[in-house]
């Protein structure tokens, strides 16, 4: 539709309506001599009233459904935030498999330190001593199996509702201790 045919057609809309739309022959939008009356003039205003309203009670319930209130917005803004489920799933599944290698790499660590005998060859202990912790208490590691050997000692936890800053606590030493100190008399340090 071009342009000149568009403004033709709105241009129709100002113009009155044609006469053949009340029955009549006479002028454009005039009535017939015989409803030009108070009487008819009012029934046809109400006719018409009662019609118009008609039709917007019938629409009423569309309107109420189309109406966007906070909780359908709420609810669309769920749907479009909403995680694609393949994704999520698949999320889960390499957090699965993480968790699973994560634990069986700690479980073979563990299996390695229990047979360490932390000892060269030549009989000679591997312990290693670590000494410069504020609490002036050595530790020990072993180089071969890297065993962690601890005193009775303060330790920082996760944080809890209590503790933001971490959870202190005294951790017992550890089983190997009095055993892994005997280096410090056969070294002389
Ligand atoms: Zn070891």
């Amino acid at each position: 539709m071009s342009k000149e045919s568009v403004a033709e057609n709105l241009k129709a809309l100002n113009s009155p309506a044609p006469a053949a739309a009340f029955g009549g022959s006479g002028e454009p939008g005039q009535l017939p001599d015989a409803m030009r009356t108070p009487e008819a003039q009012a029934t046809i205003n109400a006719t018409i009233a009662e019609a118009v309203r008609s039709v917007f009670a019938s629409l009423a319930p569309m309107f109420a459904s189309m109406a966007l209130t906070p909780e359908k917005i709420a609810e669309a803004e769920k749907i479009r935030r909403a995680p694609d489920p393949a994704t999520v799933a698949r999320e889960l599944r390499e957090r699965k498999l993480m968790q699973q290698d994560l634990a069986e790499a700690e479980q073979q660590k563990r299996e390695q330190q229990n047979a360490c005998p932390h000892q060269y060859p030549t009989g000679q202990l591997t312990w290693h001593v670590i000494r410069n912790f504020p609490d002036r208490q050595a530790r020990f590691s072993c180089p071969l199996c890297a065993l962690w050997v601890t005193p009775r000692e303060w330790r920082i936890a996760a944080p809890d509702a209590e503790n933001p800053r971490g959870r202190a606590f005294i951790a017992e030493e550890h089983p190997l201790y009095r055993e892994a100190s005997r280096v410090l008399a056969s070294k002389g340090i």
